[in-house]
């Protein structure tokens, strides 16, 4: 195999601090995920490595705090660090020149935010953007591309897990253009459910459109609807699953075939 090495991974100057401006959630539920104490195996990936493997690693491990909103990658930009998601979610997005965007992927804990970086490709026309605040853990990227080269455990990992996000890629796609908003939203909040410890989101309605890439009065009218159906209840910037049941009736099958394949692909990892 082609070795890969970390060319200049000088990020763009903007990406690594700005944050959008989003409403403000510092509220004593994403206090509470801040204040949360996590360690680098509550990453599904950092936790499915053998051990002499983590421990390789784990010494350039950093706790980092991902605040909603904070960009972590901006389209095109090198990328100077890997991250392992323990409590955050981070959200794939792509920006049209007319300014509308949408979501192309979600990771959160299942996962790691970086993959062109191994496959070759070193940077994306996606942006990330932290869509569920909390904490995560990040790689320098020469590290893991060191590792990565080992051909060991690592490499085994990633590229399976890279299979996996092609497949939630690919759906999202397929989700977008041909399913209702409200099975998009439901896929989209049973995706995220998985994530989390907890069936309560810090969420704006507009948050949602712009990642589902449609209009706010659409995210709105299917809310209203999981609301009436008693599946879902909402108030400013939260949104809380009253049923997990309801959201798997409501929803398109897309949110089966992403989950199967990241069993199928990464399961003995993810239940471990
Ligand atoms: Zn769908």
């Amino acid at each position: 195999m082609r070795s890969i090495t970390a060319v200049d991974v000088t990020q763009k100057p903007s990406a690594a601090s700005r944050v959008r401006d989003e409403p403000s959630v510092h509220d004593s539920f994403t206090e509470q995920r801040f204040q949360s104490i996590t360690g680098p195996l509550d990453n599904h990936l950092l936790a499915a490595l053998p051990e002499p493997d983590f421990a390789r690693l784990a010494p350039h491990l950093e706790q980092v705090l991902m605040p909603l909103g904070e960009v972590l990658y901006e389209p095109g930009g090198r990328l100077q660090h890997v991250y392992f998601p323990t409590t955050a979610i981070i959200s794939l997005h792509y920006t049209c020149e007319n300014g509308a965007s949408a979501e192309i992927a979600g990771v959160g804990n299942e996962g790691m935010l970086g993959v062109s970086l191994f496959m070759g490709g070193d940077t994306t026309p996606s942006g990330a953007v932290v869509q569920t605040a909390g904490h995560g853990y990040r790689l320098a990227s020469q590290r893991l591309v060191e590792e990565f080269n080992r051909g060991g455990p690592m490499l085994r990992l990633l590229l399976r897990y890279s299979q996996a996000l092609l497949t939630q890629v690919a759906q999202t796609g397929a989700c977008n253009r041909h399913h209702s908003v409200a099975q998009q939203l439901c896929r989209w909040l049973l995706l995220t459910l998985d994530r989390l410890p907890t069936n309560d989101l810090v969420m704006t309605q507009e948050l949602i459109a712009s990642m589902l890439g449609v209009r706010r009065e659409s995210v709105t009218e299917a809310a209203g609807t999981l609301k009436d159906d008693g599946v879902i209840s909402y108030r400013r910037g939260h949104i809380t699953v009253l049923s997990r049941e309801g959201l798997q009736t409501h929803v398109c099958e897309c949110y089966a075939v992403v989950k199967a394949e990241f069993d199928r692909l990464l399961g003995d990892v993810l239940y471990q």
